[in-house]
C-alpha cells in the first residue's frame, strides 16, 4: 500500500529542488501520492494567507510531510511560517543531522553529529515585553518588589520558559534516538551554572532520563565549552540534547563543519506528526535558474523514508548522494571553489544522483 504524504514545494528555489528530490525520492521505488500543498508567499497570492487551512488539514491528515522552504512575506502578521507549522501541530522536537560526506569542501572530515533541540519554549517562546509598554514597566515593579533585584527602567524583556515536561520529552527522544540508531552517547548542552531555575532544571531533567538509559553514556557540556569543544574534536560528540536556543545556534556550527546549510536537512516532530525541510531558506536570488544544490531537501527525504519505516530506501538515497558527492563530476556551484565554473545544474545532479540509486 503507498502512503499519503504531503508535499509543499514553497517559495524562491522551493519548487525546483522539490521537483528533483520528488523524482530521486520516487526512483528508489518507493509509492508515495503526494498531496501537494501550498504555504508561504507562494499561498498568500492565492489565498491571502501564508499557511491556509486546507494545507493544515492535509498535514494533519497525512502525518508525514516534506516542506521545501518558505519565504516569510514581510508583514504577513505571522514571525515566521515554519514556526507557526511547529507551534501548531506541537512538534517539540528538531532533529538535525550533520554528517560529513568524501568530496565537500570542509576543514574537517570526521563529522557524523545528531542536534535534538527542543522547538517549542525558551526564548522562543515568544513571550515579550516591548520597552517602554505599561506593562513592562508594570513587570520590572513586580520583579523588583518580588527578588529586589533592580532591572533598568529603560529595558526590553523576553522570557525564557523551561518545563520540565518538555526537558524530559526532548531528553528521553534523543536517548530513545541513541538506541534506536546505535549511537554511544549523549551530551546535554546547558548553562545551568548561570541560569539555574531554567537550564538547571533542564540538567536536572536529562541526568534523571539518563539513568533508565544505562546502555548509553551520558554527559554534560556548558553551552559555550561546548561550541569551543565542536570546532576543536567534533569527532568527540555524537547525540546533543538541546534546550531551543543553544540547539540553533550549534546547529549553524555543525553546518559549518559538514559544508554548510546546502547539506543540512531537519525534521520537526511531534507526538504522531512529523515536518521534513531543508533547513536552508528560499534563496529568492536564483529562483528559477536551475542552479542551487538539492542535497537538503534530498536528505530530508532520506529522513522522512528512515520515519515511515522505509529504512532501505533511505539508505539506498543517501548512499546515492554520498556516491554523486564522492565522485565530483556532478556537483552544483556551492560545491565548488568560488570562480570554478566546472559545475552543473540542480537537475542534472538529480538525474546523477538517481543513476546511482542501487535497489
Ligand atoms: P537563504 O538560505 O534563502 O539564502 C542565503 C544564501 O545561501 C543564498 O543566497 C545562497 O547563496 C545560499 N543558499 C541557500 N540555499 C542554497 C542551496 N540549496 N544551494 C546553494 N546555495 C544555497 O537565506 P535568506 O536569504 O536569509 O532567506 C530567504 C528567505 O527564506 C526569507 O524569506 C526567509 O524568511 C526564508 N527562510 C526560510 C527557511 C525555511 O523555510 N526553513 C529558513 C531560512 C530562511
Amino acid at each position: 500500500m503507498g502512503y499519503r504524504i504531503t508535499l509543499i514545494p514553497g517559495d524562491g528555489i522551493g519548487p525546483e529542488i522539490t521537483d528533483v528530490v520528488k523524482n530521486c525520492i520516487e526512483a528508489t521505488g518507493v509509492d508515495i501520492d503526494w498531496d501537494i500543498q501550498e504555504a508561504g508567499e507562494t499561498a498568500i497570492e492565492k489565498y491571502g494567507t501564508p499557511i491556509p487551512d486546507k494545507t493544515l488539514k492535509s498535514i494533519e491528515e497525512n502525518k508525514v510531510c516534506l516542506k521545501a522552504p518558505l519565504t516569510t512575506p514581510v508583514g504577513s502578521g505571522f514571525r515566521s511560517v515554519n514556526v507557526y507549522i511547529r507551534q501548531h501541530f506541537n512538534l517539540y522536537v528538531c532533529l538535525r543531522p550533520f554528517k560529513f560526506y568524501e568530496g565537500v569542501r570542509s576543514r574537517y572530515n570526521n563529522i557524523d553529529i545528531i542536534v535534538i533541540r527542543e522547538n517549542m519554549e525558551d526564548l522562543y517562546a515568544g513571550v515579550e515585553f516591548q520597552q517602554g509598554k505599561e506593562e513592562t514597566e508594570e513587570l520590572i515593579e513586580f520583579i523588583e518588589k518580588r527578588t529586589g533585584q533592580r532591572i533598568n527602567r529603560d529595558s526590553g524583556i523576553s522570557i525564557k520558559p523551561i518545563s520540565i515536561k518538555n526537558s524530559e520529552r526532548l531528553v528521553r527522544f534523543a536517548f530513545e534516538y541513541a538506541r534506536k540508531n546505535r549511537r554511544k552517547k549523549v551530551t546535554a548542552v546547558h548553562k545551568a551554572n548561570i541560569m539555574k531555575f531554567t537550564d538547571g532544571l533542564f540538567l536536572d531533567v536529562a541526568r534523571k532520563v539518563s539513568q533508565e538509559y544505562t546502555d548509553i553514556v551520558f554527559e554534560d557540556r556548558i553551552v559555550d565549552n561546548m561550541a569551543m569543544q565542536l570546532v576543536q574534536k567534533p569527532e568527540m560528540y555524537d547525540v546533543l540534547a538541546c534546550p531551543n536556543l543553544y540547539g540553533d545556534i550549534l546547529s549553524d556550527l555543525c553546518a559549518g563543519l559538514v559544508g554548510g546549510l546546502g547539506l543540512s536537512p531537519g525534521a520537526n516532530i511531534g507526538e504522531d506528526i512529523a515536518v521534513f525541510e531543508a533547513t536552508h531558506g528560499s534563496a529568492p536570488k536564483y529562483k528559477g535558474q536551475n542552479k542551487v544544490n538539492p542535497s537538503a531537501l534530498l536528505l530530508a527525504g532520506v529522513m522522512m523514508l528512515d520515519y515511515i519505516g522505509e529504512n532501505k530506501r533511505a539508505t539506498q538515497l543517501e548512499q546515492a548522494l554520498a556516491d554523486v558527492i564522492k565522485e565530483g563530476r556532478y556537483l552544483t556551484y556551492d560545491f565548488r571553489d568560488p570562480g570554478d565554473t566546472n559545475y552543473v545544474g540542480t537537475r542534472e545532479m538529480g538525474e546523477a544522483i538517481i543513476s546511482k540509486i542501487k535497489r
